[in-house]
């Protein structure tokens, strides 16, 4: 398949290639047993660029825009989903709500470590009150003098236990929730008052952690805020806007590398005396993957290089989000039923995946809320 990119984000694709076939494959097994990456992984994915693939280089990242990321993340999609899940949280919502609201300043103070991979990112939205309905968050911001003083927890905040670098949101007008209330602060890890609670255990997501974040009385200098004050709900929805986008790009990524196991499995794998490829029930499921994922493949494509125009995606993301999800997901489900029981056994890649898959349907907003925004946009 042709989609015309330019040579420097083809040349980028082979090389995540060949980074993920050379180095990150060897290593699922061990990510997926020690339920982490490798430090050294972590450095060596900094010393590449891995953290600030769309950023310009004027900001520590290596400018290869969204359409870039989103191939990068395609490409990853297709190893450890560990990966993908540290470097979308980092990139896509938490450092993406630096670049799309802070000053010159904020960026050069925070952005370019988080680019330059010196320091791992984490994006505090979600509370345990306060899921879907992101505008209800109980997490106050109260002004002293030069300061805010932040109060409240944060629940499931991706990359919480090896984060440096925090962009929380508070709210400073609970009244006001979506429209005004709601404000961004970067909040570096030192900061007294913010502590990281114990990982969570998951079904999935081996190596890639999730905890919760408490704030008490956690005083953050005013200089910290991004944006104007109560503008951090439209910030943190922009963000997922391509946060929903870059999602949908590792998603097409996990269900191509389950097709592509699932093809030489059907060619190699022989019963009745003949490869199960030559039955016709093996080569619907073939052909039902190959075109989902190519219809979802070029939709990443076409709404990310719209980011890159400055064009509003909000109802593109939520379609993308939306079909690439819940595509990869009937991917992972025909690719165990072509691998029969031998995908049921643990330390399988597609058993792995089964688990992996199931929450690209939850977070960074469900299906249900992807169905709302989009019946919101046609019904308007
Ligand atoms: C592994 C993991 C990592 C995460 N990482 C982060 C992170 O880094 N930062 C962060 O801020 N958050 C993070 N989250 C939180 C995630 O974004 C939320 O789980 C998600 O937004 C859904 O909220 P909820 O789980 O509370 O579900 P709920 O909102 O309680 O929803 C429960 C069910 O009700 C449905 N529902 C809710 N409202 C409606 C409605 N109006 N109409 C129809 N159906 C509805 C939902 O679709 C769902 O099916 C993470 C979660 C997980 C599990």
């Amino acid at each position: 398949m042709d989609f015309s990119f330019p040579e420097e984000i083809q040349l980028l694709r082979r090389s995540v290639r060949d980074y993920v076939q050379g180095r990150l494959r060897p290593l699922e097994e061990q990510i997926e047993r020690e339920d982490r990456i490798p430090d050294e992984v972590i450095r060596e994915m900094a010393g590449l660029g891995f953290f600030g693939f769309p950023f310009p280089e004027q900001y520590g990242g290596i400018g290869a825009g969204e359409l870039g990321y989103c191939v990068a993340l395609e490409e990853l999609g297709a190893t450890s989903s560990a990966i993908t899940n540290l470097i979308g949280a980092h990139t896509g919502i938490c450092a993406m709500s630096i670049y799309l609201a802070g000053s010159h300043e904020q960026k050069q103070q925070w952005l370019v470590p988080l680019a330059k991979g010196e320091r791992i990112g984490s994006f505090g939205l979600t509370e345990p009150e306060a899921g879907s309905d992101a505008a209800s968050i109980r997490t106050t911001a109260k002004r002293d003098g030069d300061v805010w003083i932040l109060n409240g927890q944060k629940q499931w905040i991706t990359n919480a236990p090896i984060a440096g670098t925090f962009v929380i949101y508070a709210a400073n007008d609970r009244e006001r929730g979506a429209r005004g209330g709601i404000t961004a602060f970067v909040v570096p890890r030192e900061t007294p008052g913010l502590s990281v609670g114990k990982p969570d255990e998951k079904m999935g997501l081996r190596g890639s952690y999730t905890a919760p974040v408490y704030l008490d009385d956690c005083r953050v200098p005013a200089t910290n805020v991004l944006g104007q004050v109560g503008s951090g709900f439209i910030t943190a929805m922009t963000a997922l806007d391509g946060g929903r986008v870059s999602l949908a790009a590792g998603a097409v990524g996990m269900a191509q590398h389950m097709l592509d196991l699932s093809v030489q499995h059907a060619k190699s794998r022989k019963q009745f005396g003949v490869p199960i490829a030559s039955f016709q029930a093996i080569q619907w499921m073939l052909a039902d993957m190959e075109t989902e994922i190519q219809v979802a493949r070029y939709m990443v494509y076409q709404v990310a290089a719209k980011i890159d125009r400055g064009e509003r995606v909000s109802h593109e993301a939520a379609v993308i989000k939306l079909f690439a999800s819940e595509m990869a997901n009937r991917a992972v489900d025909k690719a165990v039923q072509i691998h029969g029981g031998q995908a049921y056994m643990k330390g399988s890649p597609i058993e792995r995946a089964y688990r992996d898959a199931r929450i690209l349907r939850i977070y960074e907003g469900t299906s249900e809320v992807q169905r709302l925004l989009i019946a919101e946009h046609l019904l308007r």
